[in-house]
């Protein structure tokens, strides 16, 4: 029987729901605005409600839910633990409200950085890896790992959050509230922090003109932009920001020596502007037994990432035996 699985994927932004196959297409989806400030009692009824009609659409059954969210969650539980993107979202317990609309199914919740490495893993740039970390660098940096071919999550769901480990003791003040984390210097606020600051000492009118003439807008886009057009000033920026992220990766590959690290975002739209630093960083920094197994490689799921990473928690929860 051909399966079906259905993802749901929410967000500070948008919500949306994918009904997916094993092999990685995608049938159908839909999506809608979550208007965080109408709280989640109203946003979990509007989006039940936009995944059941998505479902009634399907030409067959469902044979699996799976939710992908920024944590903190509790996969155990099933219960959502504020995440900084959705105030007031205090122990929402997700799983319980979709296993309500899908009683006869299994529904699974997942940290949407666990949930996009699973899904790089299944259907990107991970296909046939053993050992693989993920780590995405868009707002934060947010990481999954997958350890002798499975989803690795930890103790209580915070393995793989490589984001916070410490890089510069005295560095910038990171979101989470720790000090010199590599998301407070190499994701993609930081860059633009770092570009903004520098420009009082180094030259970077080619970035402040991309960025519209006002320094305070510059972003990592444009940093980027600026850079593939050869500006010297946004190269630089870039290669600061890409020798924090390699000493970040020579400390993961030190602890796990994976075979493959997949980089989202940043490193996709970037590409050797900032993977060549974290390559040679890496090379400086980790042993060369250990780094030389390593591939590191941008991500592949593009704009997909988000439906499938959620269809592949759908795609756990049947696990193998389900799938016959
Ligand atoms: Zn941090």
């Amino acid at each position: 029987m051909h399966v079906r699985l259905l993802g749901v994927d929410i967000g500070g932004t948008k919500c949306a729901a994918a009904i997916g196959c094993p092999d990685g297409t995608i049938e159908a989806r839909s999506e809608m605005p979550t208007e965080p400030h109408t709280g989640p009692d109203a946003i979990t009824r509007r989006l039940t409600l936009m995944a059941k009609n998505l479902a009634a659409s399907a030409p067959g059954p469902i044979g699996a839910v799976g939710i992908s969210c920024g944590g903190p969650l509790d996969t155990q539980t099933g219960m959502i633990h504020s995440p900084p993107n959705l105030p007031g979202w205090e122990a929402v317990p997700i799983r319980s409200m979709f296993e309500e609309v899908f009683p006869d199914v299994p529904v699974a919740v997942e940290n949407d950085a666990n949930a996009t490495a699973l899904a790089e893993w299944r259907w990107g740039a991970g296909v046939g890896a053993r050992n693989m970390v993920y780590l995405t660098q868009g707002t934060g940096i947010g990481g999954g790992l997958i350890l002798d071919g499975r989803l690795y999550r930890g103790t209580n769901d915070l393995a793989g959050e490589v984001g916070h480990q410490t890089i510069l003791p005295e560095g910038p003040i990171c979101a989470c509230g720790k000090r010199g984390c590599l998301e407070a210097l190499a994701s993609g606020p930081s860059i633009a922090r770092l570009a903004r600051e520098s420009l009082h000492y180094r030259r970077g009118a080619r970035l402040v003109e991309i960025a519209g003439g006002t320094p305070a807008d510059i972003t990592a886009k444009h940093v980027i932009e600026a850079a593939r057009e050869g500006d010297p000033f946004s190269k630089a920026i870039l290669e600061e920001a890409g020798t924090y992220l390699g000493i970040g990766l020579a400390n993961i590959i030190q602890i796990l020596n994976p075979e493959l690290i997949v980089l989202g975002t940043i490193a996709v739209h970037a590409g050797d502007l900032i993977l060549e630093s974290v390559r040679k960083t890496v090379a400086e920094r980790a042993w060369e037994r250990a780094w030389s197994v390593c591939r590191i490689v941008p991500a592949q799921l593009g704009d997909r990432a988000q439906d499938l990473a959620a269809i592949a928690i759908a795609l756990d929860a049947i696990g193998p035996a389900g799938l016959s």
